[in-house]
């Protein structure tokens, strides 16, 4: 057992009284309600947080609103960078206490808090601080033939959008709110962050960093509450300019639907799915095995380009199940704070009795539960990484978004109708191929509806590769220079002389 020692700071953080982060300063808010955070590895309340209403809703929107036209948008895009720049490099000198909130509030493992909610995002804010320079218009010639002798000239200018509002899911609550907040501020934009109502806490210790920074205040809000209550007041509020959301299917269509109503046609959807990891018949099996693994079980597979559907060779199917159940069997499920744990608690028991019925139908189905398929005997939200033998494509376990460490396996024997399965979901997040013959990989590329497709390799994002998904895993594309058109207006003018 090498379970670390939480630091002062964290204790320290979790006594004090927890509500939002509007204009540069702490707030309770006005509300009298609260709701408590749970560590799921104890289902332990850890801190308490005072649920936002509208009042903070509209203190927050009014911030934003005031430090974009006044200050942020007037900022220069160097000293914009400089911001982003340095609140990385304050990610990482305080890296140790925020990676122990994070795994404290998600029951994410401490080696993937460090390296992903700080490490990486630290990364991305770095990424995104270089474009700030780099977003720019164009020149054009006019086409039309001028009739007296006049000229024309004509330009685009990229232009901040206005306020953000950014709607953030628990299983990455720094990283994802700083892909929003990085894309947002870089391009001129302030925002309005939502947290989920499971990992409200972070954010407000990087907001508090922000500050320190030297990003002026009213260019980063935290408003904390409910999804039904915060997030619409949030959506419909006349100074949101964008939303840019990640989180579930049904909640995404719901806000999509809601900014439509409202007249806000900007909206970033980056929803779930059911990916899909595929592994040829020149695969070996212990190759198919580590794929499975790397593809399906990190973070107790709430990822969502985790992929969740893996369709195996017939030849290889008996030997790649029994291998990858030894292999699931020898590893270390345990704390959080753990240091050699390889698999913590899911991170809340909502989600945990989801993944506890979803055992259920695969049984009532009559799926085969090759390995795992119900909780460990310990306090917490803990459940087996599991295997499951899939009857066919039409098993609710081949068809819904688990978000667990659930593999459903599926076996085929034609390529043609690989591809067809592969395809057959309403979904289009993510999915992976797996083969030594890269020419046959290329020429199922473009076969695949899939918003980003890995060869032999499953969940590597990359801050210069666009991320996001096809059909009904959302519509708009974060990174690389894709963001620029979701956070900027591209404005026309022309000139006559
Ligand atoms: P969720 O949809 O339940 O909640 C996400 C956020 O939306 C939370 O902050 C919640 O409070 C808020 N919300 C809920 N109802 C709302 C409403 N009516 N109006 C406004 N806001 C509302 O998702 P979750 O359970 O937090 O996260 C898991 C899901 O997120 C999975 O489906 C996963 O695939 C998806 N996800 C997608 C990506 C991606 O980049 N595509 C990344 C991570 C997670």
């Amino acid at each position: 057992m090498s379970e670390i020692n939480l630091l002062e700071s964290v204790t320290a953080f979790l006594r004090r009284s927890h509500g939002h982060y509007i204009n540069g300063v702490s707030i309770l808010g006005q509300e009298n309600e609260t709701f408590s955070v749970v560590n799921p590895a104890t289902g332990e309340t850890i801190a308490m947080v005072n649920q936002g209403g509208e009042n903070e809703v509209n203190q927050a929107m009014q911030a934003a609103s005031t430090a974009f036209h006044g200050v942020w948008a007037e900022t220069s895009p160097m000293e914009r960078g400089n911001c982003l720049n340095r609140l990385a490099d304050l990610l990482l000198k305080n890296s140790e206490q925020l990676a122990q909130l994070e795994s404290l509030c998600s029951g994410k493992p401490i080696q993937l808090s460090r390296m992903l909610d700080v490490g990486a995002s630290a990364d991305y804010l770095r990424y995104f601080a270089g474009w700030s320079s780099k977003i720019s218009g164009e020149t054009l010639d006019v086409s039309l033939p001028s009739f007296k002798g006049e000229k024309y000239t004509a330009f685009t200018r990229r232009e901040p959008i206005g306020v953000v509002v950014g709607i953030i899911p628990w299983n990455f609550s720094i990283m994802i709110a700083i892909w929003k907040l990085g894309a947002a501020l870089t391009s001129g934009c302030t925002v309005v962050l939502k947290p989920s109502e499971y990992t409200p806490l972070t954010m407000l210790r990087v907001a508090e960093l922000a500050k320190e920074a030297g990003i002026p205040d009213g260019v980063i809000n935290i408003v904390n509450g409910s999804g039904a209550g915060v997030g619409t007041h949030l959506l419909t509020h006349p100074l949101c300019a964008k939303v840019t959301f990640t989180g579930s299917v049904p909640t995404g269509k719901l806000i999509g639907k809601s900014v439509m109503e409202h007249g806000l046609f900007r909206a970033t959807l980056e929803l779930g799915g059911k990916n899909a990891a595929a592994f040829l018949s020149d695969m070996p099996v212990e190759k198919i095995v580590d794929g499975v693994l790397e593809a399906g079980y990190m973070n107790q597979g709430q990822i969502c380009a985790a992929a969740e559907r893996f369709y195996i060779p017939s030849v290889h199917m008996d030997a790649v199940l029994k291998l990858l159940s030894e292999r699931l069997s020898a590893m270390k499920i345990g704390s959080p704070l753990d240091e050699t744990t390889e698999m913590g608690p899911l991170a809340n028991k909502e989600h945990y009795e989801k993944i506890l019925s979803l055992f259920e139908k695969a049984r009532q189905e009559g799926s085969e539960i090759v390995y795992g398929g119900h909780a460990l005997e310990r306090k917490g939200f803990f459940v087996m990484p599991t295997v499951i033998r899939a009857k066919s494509a039409d098993d609710t376990l081949m068809k819904e978004e688990t978000f667990g460490p659930i593999g459903t396996f599926l076996s085929y024997d034609d390529e043609e109708e690989l591809i067809a399965m592969m395809n057959a979901t309403p979904f289009g997040l993510s999915a992976s191929l797996w083969t030594n013959d890269l020419g046959k990989a290329m020429r199922m590329t473009s076969r695949i509806e899939a918003g980003i497709l890995w060869i032999n390799m499953h969940t590597f994002l990359d801050p210069a590769v666009p991320f996001g998904g096809v059909k009904s895993s959302g519509m708009g594309r974060e990174f690389g220079s894709a963001f620029i058109e979701h956070y900027t207006e591209l404005k026309s003018v022309i000139m006559r002389y």
